[in-house]
């Protein structure tokens, strides 16, 4: 500690204002009113979700199945559909700015005081915030890390270089690329190589594993590469791209793909570095992932939270997980324990998967049934002209629905009643009872629910 430096004292800091950081700033204030919490952040509030990330990316895939879909539809509804690059991306920055707008405004609501700057920790309770030349000193009573993460980088395939970009210059580009070259076919490479190929772009996937998709339901990877398949993408698996030629890259087995744009996006690295950890007694995990209990404690007075943390980076789990620190703070008992957390993908089609799918039971020794009813033996997948995907159900031997797998339209709005369902311990024969309004997608859970009981309605027994 420098001579003189004087801190400012709050009961609660955060770090970083994605939607781990800034839901448990939120909640901090309504549940310790009085105390302050001030919430650090070094670039904009809504960390990359909001600003580079789930947003704006779920912008341009929706402008790009407008795109696409206005010139495929076969309603016997013809119309002519234009791009303009520049205006989707104003666009996106619109929404943007509204959706972090708004959360700065409840921040401002709640009293939340929002420094702007970067936070290194100077002792275990004390950080400096650096923000341009100026430094201000904070300690605290506890503090939550809400860093987030960011793309990982490939040494071979530098980002910076002209051609090379991750999701956030994907995301950011003025022109449809005549030919792009997608590096990783997990998430982020599948959706945004999906939406630019719906815009225009020649695409060509390349991954690492076996499939699509890997760390999902095979039958998930399959059914989006069928679909990538008819919209012209080509897709490389079990291939890795070994470096950048003058015209494209260069595949392991040394072939050579030509590119205008090549996206890198091969996982995500915790912002575990540069916290100054050190000064705190704190080491992450050779990941760069900080362990933590159950109630998120990495130590007596630090948390931390969302993509910092093992388990899947996805937003929603920092939200939850924002929720159980803020109350731990507050002195009520709270652990992090879901039954389960679902994934989405926007992918075409969409995909979802929560629990146990039928490898991971099978790995695992759980004695496990499984039924999936194909969207195509409903109505109202025809009647929208979306007949392709799957409701898959997963039920042990208790018949307790543990894990659901859903391909086709819609999914990433179903998904949210499988998860309820396992979150509840529900029974195959409470999702089969439930009655779902007709004709909607929703019934496929039914239908799947029907399936394991023994008397589907709509398929072959
Ligand atoms: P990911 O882990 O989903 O996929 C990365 C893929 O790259 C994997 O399939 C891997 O096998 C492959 N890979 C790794 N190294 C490679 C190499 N050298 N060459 C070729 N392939 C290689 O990661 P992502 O797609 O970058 O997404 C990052 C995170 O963002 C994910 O963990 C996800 O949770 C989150 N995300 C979520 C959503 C969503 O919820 N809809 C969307 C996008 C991203």
């Amino acid at each position: 500690m420098v001579v003189g430096e004087v801190a400012e004292r709050a009961h609660v800091v955060v770090v970083g204002a994605g939607p781990g950081g800034y839901a448990a700033a939120l909640r901090c204030a309504d549940l310790l009113p009085g105390k302050r919490v001030v919430l650090v952040e070094r670039d904009t509030v809504g960390g990359v979700c909001l600003n580079v990330g789930c947003i704006p990316s779920k912008v341009l895939i929706h402008a790009a199945e407008r795109a696409h879909s206005a010139t495929t539809d076969d309603t016997g509804v013809a119309l002519r559909a234009t791009v303009d690059a520049r205006r989707m991306r104003d666009h996106r920055a619109d929404v943007v700015a509204g959706l972090t707008g708004g959360v700065r405004t409840l921040l401002d609501a709640a009293g939340v005081e929002v420094w702007t700057g970067e936070a290194r920790f100077s002792r275990p309770d004390r950080l400096a915030v650096v923000h341009g030349p100026d430094v201000r000193h904070l300690e605290f009573d506890h503090i939550v890390l809400a860093t987030g993460s960011r793309p990982t980088a490939l040494a071979h395939l530098p980002v910076g270089d002209d051609r090379v970009i991750d999701s956030t210059g994907a995301l950011a580009l003025e022109e449809v690329p005549d030919r792009l070259v997608v590096v990783g076919g997990g998430y982020i490479g599948v959706e945004l190589g999906t939406a630019w190929a719906k815009l225009g772009s020649s695409v060509t996937i390349v991954e690492a594993a076996d499939r699509l998709l890997p760390a999902m339901d095979k039958r998930l990877g399959s059914e989006v590469r069928r679909r990538l398949k008819q919209l012209g993408v080509v897709v490389h698996t079990k291939r890795l791209v070994t470096g950048l030629t003058d015209d494209g890259v260069r595949l392991d087995d040394d072939a050579v793909i030509a590119a205008d744009k090549v996206l890198v996006a091969v996982g995500r690295t915790p912002n575990s570095d540069g916290l100054g950890l050190e000064q705190a007694g704190v080491t992450p995990a050779g990941s760069g992932h900080l362990d933590v209990g159950p109630d998120r404690r990495v130590t007596g007075r630090i948390f931390a939270i969302g993509d910092l943390t093992p388990g899947p980076a996805l937003a929603h789990k920092a939200t939850a997980e924002a929720e159980v620190v803020a109350e731990v703070i507050a002195g009520r008992p709270a652990v992090f324990d879901p039954a389960a957390i679902p994934e989405v993908v926007f992918s075409d089609p969409e995909v979802a998967s929560v629990g146990l799918d039928p490898a991971r039971a099978v790995a695992d020794g759980v004695d496990h049934r499984v039924f999936r009813f194909p969207y195509a033996a409903g109505s109202r997948s025809r009647t929208i002209g979306s007949p392709s995907g799957f409701v898959q159900l997963v039920a042990d031997r208790d018949d307790t629905v543990i894990g659901a797998q859903l391909a086709g339209h819609g999914v990433t709005e179903l998904v949210a009643e499988c998860t309820l369902a396992i979150e509840m311990a529900a029974t195959v024969t409470d999702l089969a009872a439930t009655i779902h309004p007709h004709p909607t997608m929703a019934e496929a859970i039914g239908e799947a629910a029907l399936g394991l009981a023994g008397h589907p309605l709509h398929v072959r027994r």
